[in-house]
């Protein structure tokens, strides 16, 4: 099913594939995935310049396509400059001469025009030049994301949004389809707390304006997606029982897995340690119980207690309790190996 892009009048699949994971894969399996994610009708890719070779393998698998699929991209720059550097290096790496959806990269400002920093400009002129079609923004703040969206000065925006999202959340989308500015969907597994995509998907369904990028790393991730969009958009009574379930069990604070809160001095691995406790209950347990994760939760105790990682956390965690508490049920859940 095709739904529009809020203002920007574009039409596409409500399904779209988050391109960050096919950094771990070969270039011979993202082109092959990439591939047949357009072959069954997904037609929005969102990368990212941050992401690494992300955006090569887009180039080199699907740019001979490039006129069936909407493309978004990111910078992180935070001079025009850099933001020009950026984008001519993403339109190579892309093997295109324009871009869709042209998103600063979580910046901790709304950028404005006017505003000193010239990077709103910066997009105004990339876009007088052709090379970008839409000003868009993502954001894991809140409070940034709707300032950008009442500014009345971007086409989308994209932020964090699943069914363990709190109501303020959920409001926000639907504020968003109010203004008519689309809203793409990061995280709809929540870092890989929700392990059943069929029930994520027909949750965000039933939210208008919402288009989520589902990160695809593996085929058979892919085929889990068309198999869920064969089961339609509503929630079965089932899936509302493993919403309520999952609620329930996740309710507070917990760490997203966002990883905005890196580098931590220490080496510490904060995205995975500091929700250790509920990978090891919601995953098969033993991915973690490794050398590999056992090694990086016995960094734990070197946490120098700078506050760095808290002071970058879009959802004001106490990492270094949180981190605290994931290594003393790790210790008690893996008593054996310690
Ligand atoms: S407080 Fe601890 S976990 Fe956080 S950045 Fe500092 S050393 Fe790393
Ligand atoms: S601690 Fe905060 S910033 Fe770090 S990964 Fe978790 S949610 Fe993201």
């Amino acid at each position: 099913m095709k739904i529009q892009l809020g203002r920007t009048g574009l039409f596409v699949n409500r399904d779209g594939l988050g391109a960050l994971p096919i950094q771990r894969a070969s270039m011979a399996e993202a082109e092959r995935i990439l591939n047949k994610a357009l072959d069954g009708g997904i037609d929005f890719f969102d990368t990212a310049r941050a992401y690494s070779d992300s955006e090569e393998k887009i180039g080199k698998s699907i740019a001979s396509r490039r006129a069936s699929f909407v493309l978004a991209t990111k910078t992180g720059a935070r001079t025009a400059e850099d933001f020009f550097h950026d984008l001519e290096t993403s339109l190579s790496l892309l093997h295109t001469d324009y871009i869709d959806i042209y998103q600063f990269h979580n910046p901790n400002y709304v950028p404005l025009p006017d505003d000193g920093t010239f990077m709103y400009e910066a997009m105004l002129q990339a876009r007088a030049q052709g090379k970008i079609r839409f000003i868009s923004i993502t954001n894991h703040r809140l409070h940034l994301a709707r300032q950008a969206v009442e500014s009345a000065l971007y086409d989308t925006v994209q932020f964090p949004l699943n069914y363990l999202s709190s109501a303020q959340e959920i409001d926000f989308a639907r504020f968003c389809a109010d203004k008519s500015i689309a809203f793409i969907a990061m995280k709809a597994l929540s870092g890989g707390l929700i392990t059943d995509i069929g029930t994520a998907r027909t949750f965000l369904a039933q939210i208008p304006g919402v288009v989520p990028i589902w990160g695809i790393q593996r085929e058979s991730e892919l085929d889990a997606l068309f198999k869920a969009q064969q089961a339609g958009d509503t929630v079965t009574a089932e899936q509302q029982g493993r919403i309520d379930h999952d609620r329930a069990e996740l309710s507070g604070v917990f760490c997203r897995g966002c990883g905005y809160c890196a580098p931590c001095p220490s080496g510490i691995v904060i995205n995975m340690c500091a929700r250790m406790s509920l990978l090891l209950r919601r995953a098969p347990s033993q991915n973690f119980l490794g050398q590999t994760w056992r090694a990086e939760m016995e960094k734990i105790p070197n946490c120098k207690h700078c506050n760095i990682c808290k002071s970058r956390c879009p959802y004001n965690l106490d990492i270094p309790s949180l981190l605290q508490a994931n290594y003393q049920d790790y210790k008690q859940f893996s008593e054996l190996l310690f």
